[in-house]
């Protein structure tokens, strides 16, 4: 099975992470869709408020690195 994602990059659009503008991009995966930074390791699962604000929460429990 072929995993091709269909990757588009949001004119405008700034990483809230490293702000670098046009950096963000937008892809689906497993049908969910999701915000990545093709300059840092920004990630974010864009699907509706609900998951969105599970994310958040997730986050601290996913993210185990610590930025230095
Ligand atoms: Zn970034």
């Amino acid at each position: 099975m072929s995993k091709k994602t269909k990757k588009r990059f949001i004119a405008g659009a700034k990483c809230p992470e490293c702000g670098a503008m046009d950096t963000l991009m937008l892809y689906f995966e497993n049908n969910v869709e999701k915000l990545a930074c093709v300059k840092c390791d920004y990630a974010e699962t864009q699907t509706n408020d609900e998951v969105k604000a599970a994310n958040k929460s997730n986050a601290n429990v996913i993210g185990v690195f610590k930025p230095e």
